[in-house]
């Protein structure tokens, strides 16, 4: 057993300044069918372990696959969205290797007939740079079950007692996306890898295949990288980072290993071909098995299996369902909302762009949706560790509570400050906006003859600050402003009070 050691590492711009990365990236992405890919199990995620198996995915002896036509359609949505070429004919594969959560001791997979291949996917970066990313292919398999080691203190075998293995996860669909060499990155590897994984991520959300949830492992990635000397054409060894899953992630694993793989060549020394494991916490990886490129999986074509010959005709009918692609679509919603890149950024970053577009729908101006959706529930969502719109979704929050609170403010029964009471009443369970407006007793007071009075025995008890407006001093109305607000407890208008106060003095 191979005890984790720390490696030694160059800084990032001395292992930039003698070298270029090279990376690829593998994407699995689990599709979200009702049932697995070659048999009827259910897919639901967190159930009881072991009740959503069958003969087929434990693998008993003598019983038959078949393939769901759903997972082969979400493998060719996923292809066309990758602007790859469909196989005319493909097969599945055996990829055979033991690991005890694989209870057939192959994995049913696609090795030289990939059902797409040759495709690209434009990412942007923050700056708009776009940088190409060829696709090499994306293939279809299924996924293995989860071993949950137990008795140590880390969840990992080492020091564990026993083993528990769950096989419901054993044949669900998964599609594996992977890239061609990425060369020419330079200084921007790190970014471009985190940016790409962010493009794959939305592009498939939208598809609706799957809910791509990293932290789930319903899209997991895997990051191989290696150096070449500035000025060099030849790729050098390659290590291969398993399961880096969060963007944050695969830009730091990227950026670890260009620095590891610079001290290693820097010191004369040779990269050795292999996986390595992504420690989250301290941000470095360790070795794993050394791997070589002619490992012997013994692949064959799938006995089992019928070969999958998707007609053209149904292949251009899937095409017509492609979604608008998500980086498109942000382009003209940015428009037709008017938000400046920074805000669009921040609303793509925060996730909220599916709910500004419906609270936009349903009513709401665009700043309205922006900022009822990015203030204080944003904060309250980062409180409790979780995005805008699962927590919205979880306190019954809707884009139609944000309409219903803009118009009382266009209204003109509240003001801005009165609408954020109102919100952080809606927010805290007390019901719709109206009905929280309602119960607080929250109303612009419309009695001009409250307001009137009150600005009265403002001014009346203030006659020094009164006199400096009368001589032209208007900025001193502030000190009286905030005075008759206090008199009328916060329920008045307050561009109405200055008007009034103005008209009165000057
Ligand atoms: P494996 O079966 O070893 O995972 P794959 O073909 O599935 O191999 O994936 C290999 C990935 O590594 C691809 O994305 C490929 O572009 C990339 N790759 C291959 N050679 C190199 C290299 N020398 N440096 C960096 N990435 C590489
Ligand atoms: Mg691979
Ligand atoms: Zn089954």
């Amino acid at each position: 057993m191979t005890q984790a050691t720390t490696d030694a590492t160059l800084s990032y711009d001395e292992a930039l300044a003698a070298y270029d990365p090279v990376m690829g990236l593998e994407v699995h992405v689990e599709l979200g069918t009702k049932t697995k890919m070659f048999c009827g199990c259910a897919t639901t995620f967190g159930a009881e372990p072991n009740s959503q198996v069958c003969p087929v995915c434990l693998g008993l002896p003598g019983a038959l696959p078949v393939v769901n036509e759903k997972g082969v359609e979400g493998a060719i949505r996923i292809g066309l969205a990758l602007n790859c070429e469909i196989a005319q004919w493909c097969r599945f594969a055996r990829k055979n290797y033991f690991y005890p959560d694989m209870p057939k001791n192959f994995q049913t997979s696609q090795y030289d007939e990939p059902i797409s291949y040759d495709g690209w996917l434009d990412v942007e970066l923050e700056d708009g740079t776009v940088y190409r990313v060829e696709i090499e292919r994306a293939h279809m398999e299924e996924d293995t079950g989860k071993s949950l080691h137990v008795g140590g203190s880390t969840g990992r075998i080492h020091g564990a007692t026993h083993s528990l293995v769950d096989y419901n996860r054993a044949g669900i669909p998964l599609i594996e996306i992977v890239t061609k060499p990425m060369v020419g990155a330079g200084e921007r590897a790190p970014e471009i890898a985190r940016a790409y994984v962010a493009t794959l991520r939305d592009l498939i959300k939208a598809l609706g295949v799957s809910d791509v949830k990293m932290e789930q492992g319903s899209m997991r990635c895997d990051v191989n990288l290696s150096l070449m000397p500035k000025g060099s054409n030849t790729f050098g060894t390659r290590s291969e980072t398993k399961n880096v899953n969060s963007l944050r992630s695969v830009e730091r694993a990227v950026r670890y290993e260009i620095q590891r793989h610079a001290a290693v060549l820097q010191s004369g020394g040779a990269v050795t071909q292999e996986t390595r494991h992504w420690h989250e916490d301290t941000g470095i990886t360790t070795a794993g098995r050394e791997k070589s490129d002619a490992e012997d999986y013994r692949y064959f074509p799938e006995p089992d299996l019928v070969p999958i010959a998707p007609s053209r005709e149904s292949v251009e009918a899937l095409r017509a369902t492609l979604p608008e692609p998500p980086a498109a679509r942000r382009k003209r919603l940015q428009s037709a909302w008017g938000y400046s890149d920074l805000e669009m950024r921040d609303v793509v970053n925060a996730g909220l762009v599916e709910l500004i577009d419906e609270t936009v729908t349903a009513g709401a101006s665009p700043a309205g949706a922006r900022k009822w959706w990015s203030g204080e529930i944003a904060r309250r969502a980062n409180g409790e560790g979780t995005d805008v719109p699962s927590y919205a979704a979880q306190l019954g929050v809707t884009p139609a509570h944000v309409v219903e609170l803009e118009s009382l403010v266009t209204a003109g029964r509240l003001n801005d400050s009165m609408a954020r009471q109102v919100w952080e009443g809606v927010l805290g369970g007390e019901g719709a906006p109206t009905a929280v407006a309602d119960a607080r007793g929250l109303e612009l007071v419309q009695d001009t003859g409250a307001l009137d009075a009150a600005v009265e025995k403002v001014i009346a008890a203030n006659a020094d600050v009164a006199q400096k407006v009368r001589d032209g001093k208007v900025q001193a109305a502030g000190a009286l402003i905030g005075q008759v607000m206090k008199e009328m407890k916060g329920q008045a208008d307050a561009a109405a009070v200055r008007e009034l106060i103005l008209a009165k003095l000057t």
